[in-house]
């Protein structure tokens, strides 16, 4: 519950960001190198888009399949990137065994209206929710109540007892900053199953949480509280979750059946995946860049967040390719199960606070594959402007602004980093995608993508060569 709160968090904190700064260029850059610094940024940029080294490797990674931890594909992937991070000639490689959450979605997940005059035989697109119990085998059957909000649910009493309830209220497509909308709808998923069993609802389903209008389901994480009954929860596609809207105005008595075979396993073996490049001067003073191995089991997380990652070791590669040495240590980190517990982030958190060097920076790439926009930073204002004072030079990757904000799920939990950074890409499209089968190879960008690493790469050379 606690890293499904302080996600939430940071997705709000993330989204009240402005999208451009005010006049950059009336910032100073008191270094002198600033022509030497924005050659190299250059050099990165066309490495990058001639190049598209990580394009390809993300293609060869989801062609694995979804990464679900616990399970064996997310193995296999971790593995894979290992591989080819030796390949890459980094000068470390090593794992940091995890213990994670195991849920399988099973193949059975069928919803269909089984009572109703108009509307009978109607079968209905979904997607078990991330974490949800079972329904045995016949299924469960009710009448569906519909509800917009936690509010309106409390304000049914009794009659929620031993129905089904269907929470509609649908990401305000109104709102600029989708992670913003995202973060107000979400509620509906995580705590659903909770808030409708506390009055006695014996199923829940929720519209999905998407930007896009189509019938495809998004799953994503759901919760249980141990003293409250464990319902079955699913999500509809958006599309029938309208047609079940429409329908119940015409039959509100229409009863649906809900069939679903999933079911969580005890923990299994895992792990953070860890490459570096080990500084010359300053091997012990760190920056990390990373993002989540994991994904959801719909789709191949091509976006989410195997993106994230694989720009994340092209950003030690673009170091290679380019041939500088770092001064300080630059690490990229595979995080495990952000999706579904962050035992990933916990355990390599723990391992930085214990461990005798020092985190400078750790930027978290977990926001899609879209042109870059911005950098979100947690740090203090001092280190806050020297980031900005480097803004005239992450312009060559697109990069508009730098401001104070959330970071992200994985790199938040390296509470002593002196920042922890969110890498803000365009956020228009990533909703669309998101933990459905929407999210494929073929919706990445070539040339978007590439600018992240890019992007990224640009930013850890500063703080190479400037430290904080
Ligand atoms: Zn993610």
């Amino acid at each position: 519950l606690k890293h499904i709160a302080f996600k939430i968090l940071c997705i709000l904190s993330l989204s009240v960001l402005p999208i451009f700064s005010p006049n950059i260029f009336a910032q100073s850059n008191k270094d002198s190198n600033i022509g030497e610094d924005i050659k190299v940024a250059n050099q990165f940029v066309r490495s990058a888009l001639t190049e598209r080294k990580g394009y390809h490797l993300l293609k060869e990674l989801t062609d694995i399949g979804p990464r679900l931890s616990g399970s064996e594909n997310s193995l296999r992937a971790i593995m894979w990137a290992k591989k080819k991070m030796e390949e890459a000639g980094f000068d470390k490689v090593w794992l940091q065994p995890v213990m994670v959450p195991h849920w399988i979605r099973g193949n059975i997940e069928q919803t269909e209206i089984v009572k109703s005059k108009l509307f009978k035989n109607r079968k209905l697109s979904i997607a078990t929710l991330g974490g949800s119990v079972g329904t045995g085998k016949n299924g469960i059957t009710a009448e569906v109540l519909e509800v917009k909000n936690f509010d309106e649910l409390k304000a049914l009493g009794n009659k929620v007892k031993g129905k089904i309830i269907f929470m509609s209220r649908p990401l305000d497509p109104g709102i600029i900053e989708t992670f913003r909308g995202y973060g107000e709808a979400v509620d509906q998923r995580v705590f659903g199953a909770v808030e409708a069993a506390k009055q006695g609802a014996i199923g829940v389903m929720i519209r999905s949480i998407t930007t896009k209008y189509d019938n495809v389901p998004h799953t994503g994480v759901m919760i249980y509280n141990d003293t409250i009954p464990k319902i079955p929860a699913v999500a509809l596609g958006y599309q029938d979750a309208d047609f079940v809207s429409n329908a119940l105005k015409r039959d509100p008595h229409l009863e649906v059946n809900i069939k679903l075979n999933c079911k969580t396993l005890p923990d299994s073996q895992s792990y953070n995946l860890i490459g570096e490049l080990t500084g010359t001067e300053f091997p012990d003073q760190v920056i990390v860049v990373g993002g989540h191995s994991d994904s959801w089991d719909k789709g191949v997380g091509a976006n989410d967040d195997g993106t994230g990652i694989i720009q994340s070791m092209e950003v030690l590669d673009l170091f290679k390719r380019l041939d500088i040495r770092p001064k300080r240590t630059i690490r990229c980190v595979f995080f495990i199960n952000e999706e579904n517990g962050s035992k990933g982030a916990l355990k390599y958190g723990k391992y930085a606070k214990d461990a005798p060097e020092k985190t400078l920076a750790a930027i978290e790439a977990d926001a899609g594959s879209g042109t870059p926009r911005g950098f979100s930073i947690d740090a203090d204002s001092t280190t806050i402007a020297k980031f900005r004072s480097w803004l005239p030079i992450l312009r060559k990757s697109s990069i508009d602004w730098v401001e104070k904000g959330g970071s992200g799920e994985d790199v938040g939990q390296i509470k002593n980093a002196i920042a922890r950074i969110g890498y803000v890409p365009d956020p228009q499209r990533y909703f669309d995608y998101h933990h459905s089968d929407n999210d494929r190879f073929s919706i990445i960008h070539p040339r978007e993508f590439e600018l992240g690493s890019a992007a990224m790469a640009i930013l850890v050379y500063m703080i190479d060569r400037q430290g904080l």
